[in-house]
């Protein structure tokens, strides 16, 4: 028999034997589908039901990558995160053709462009704010724009060195969020605000309890600048949480003081605080021992709750008040929590920041509090709409995972994140190369900061701190906008008056 024959006769096997293994995996798909009793689709549909599954699983990525449009998906569109991809990568930002936003959406923020803009030489320098300027230690934050709170642990070890390292180089601050301080938070050398979580990982003893030897040792840390006092996230306002055995390694237990490979649970609010002059003992108690400004995170549930908090600051004097508070969007979240709570509790920041701000102005904490806003604001206009309804700072966490090459997967629970940011295994973390994404977390922040800067000169202001409500128009539902100032009416006799370059 002649060589191609021979070669003939193989090939014509190997496609009887695939043929014939095809056949036999639908046969036991067949059978499998068929006397399985959890899925209805597949029994009904043996073999052919499991294309819906694959499927569904897989228009995930078809419609990010072919079908939606730059301005659909959830929770960030292709547009929002481009920009940050293009401002990690140094590239210009400009864009042709055209606005591609849906203009007339309720709540889209027109700014208000000024007849007169300043000219170059009129620009100002947007000045470093003080922090607690009556703690021991006040802390003058130098910069507008910083990193909210994100975890060791919840984030990779490449994850938070890469933070640290950029937010040095952008001279901006970095949340430890809840679970304690990591040798990589301090790599970097930047400003670090210490989250003290439910749990108070690192600063805990072995009841669980605040433990003030570590906090003071915590504090004694030069670039711990500010301590906040977490009583809720946008995420899962209201909820503790268990961290598994299986994730408590022993740099993750040194770190946050527990007992290496045990659950750990957070209970879903501090025990030590259960009303609000509780809440503000536990505040004071923090700065007393540490001697920088303390602060609280909070979601706005109400308007009317959040009100009994200033009027217990008025009933015990402005001493008590918290150094700042940030205010955290209902909808925000960066790892895992229950969908109810990331779609349904607590108002959005669109909705909270402005009456968070008012509440503050008509108790005259002014200058005493200052408003940290924090929930998808992810890109200049979300910054420069913050800072015009009266925020002081704005943090972002999602806004940074996207600098570091976040692609949206949506996997950040799962240990499998492809990009190596919200993952412990090795095999994923080698993709995050820390000195390339240090870069691109500082050019993030820097253009930001710069596109801020052209936002308040374009509504005829010096800096982006000198914006008010009335240099934003917010898009009613019947398509024409309104003053923010309308919508909200400030309350600080300052916020009332248009502030002209000078
Ligand atoms: S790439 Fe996906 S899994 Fe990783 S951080 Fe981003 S959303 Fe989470």
């Amino acid at each position: 028999m002649s060589l191609s024959m021979q070669i003939l006769e193989i090939l014509v096997l190997v496609f009887v034997a695939a043929v014939a293994l095809l056949l036999l995996t639908a046969l036991t798909f067949f059978i499998v589908d068929r006397s399985q009793h959890s899925d209805a689709i597949r029994r009904n549909y043996p073999v052919i039901g499991r294309f819906r599954h694959l499927f569904s699983s897989l228009g995930e990525f078809f419609r990010q990558y072919f079908f939606a449009m730059d301005r659909e998906e959830m929770p960030f569109n292709r547009a929002q995160r481009d920009w940050v991809e293009r401002a990690g990568k140094g590239k210009t930002n400009t864009v042709a053709f055209g606005s591609t936003r849906g203009l007339n959406i309720v709540g889209t923020p027109l700014f208000v462009n000024s007849a007169f803009p300043p000219l170059q030489d009129q620009y100002a320098k947007t000045e470093p704010l003080v922090v607690g300027p009556d703690t021991r230690t006040p802390y003058l934050a130098p910069s507008i724009f910083n990193i909210s709170g994100m975890s060791y642990g919840a984030l990779s070890q490449p994850a938070v060195r890469a933070l640290s390292r950029g937010a040095a180089k952008a001279g901006i601050w970095i949340n430890t969020g809840e679970g304690g301080l990591a040798p990589h938070h301090e790599e970097g050398g930047c400003d670090i605000v210490f989250q003290i979580g439910t749990a108070k990982y690192g600063v805990r003893n072995d009841q669980g309890g605040l433990d003030d030897d570590k906090l003071r040792a915590i504090a004694e840390k030069p670039h711990v600048r500010m301590f906040e006092v977490k009583i809720a996230q946008g995420a899962k306002p209201g909820k503790g949480g268990i961290l598994p055995g299986s994730k408590v390694t022993e740099e993750i237990a040194r770190v946050r003081h527990i007992p290496v490979g045990k659950d750990s649970i957070s209970p879903n609010r501090h025990p030590e605080t259960y009303d609000f002059p509780s809440l503000l003992a536990f505040v004071a108690h923090v700065r007393e021992v540490t001697g920088k400004p303390t602060g609280i995170k909070t979601v706005m549930g109400d308007k009317a709750g959040i009100r009994g908090l200033f009027e217990e600051i008025a009933r015990q004097g402005p001493d008590s008040a918290p150094d700042f508070i940030t205010l955290d969007g209902g909808e925000g979240g960066t790892g895992a929590a229950p969908m109810p709570l990331i779609d349904l509790v607590g108002m959005s920041i669109r909705e909270a920041l402005p009456r968070l701000v008012d509440l503050r102005d008509e108790f005259g904490l002014h200058d005493r509090i200052r408003i940290i806003a924090s929930g998808k604001l992810i890109n200049p206009g979300d910054v420069a709409w913050a800072i015009a309804a009266g925020a002081d700072f704005v943090t972002s966490a999602r806004g940074f995972m996207f600098s570091l090459g976040c692609i949206q997967a949506m996997k950040c629970n799962r240990n499998t994140c492809p990009t190596g940011i919200t993952t412990h295994d090795p095999h994923y973390q080698r993709g995050l190369v820390v000195e390339d994404k240090e870069v691109k977390v500082a050019r993030y922040a820097d253009q930001i900061r710069e596109e801020l800067e052209t936002i308040a000169h374009s509504v005829g202001v010096a800096e982006p701190r000198m914006m008010r409500r009335n240099h934003v128009r917010i898009v009613q539902d019947n398509s024409e906008s309104i003053l923010m100032s309308d919508l909200f009416p400030p309350v600080h006799p300052q916020d009332a008056v248009t502030l002209q370059a000078t």
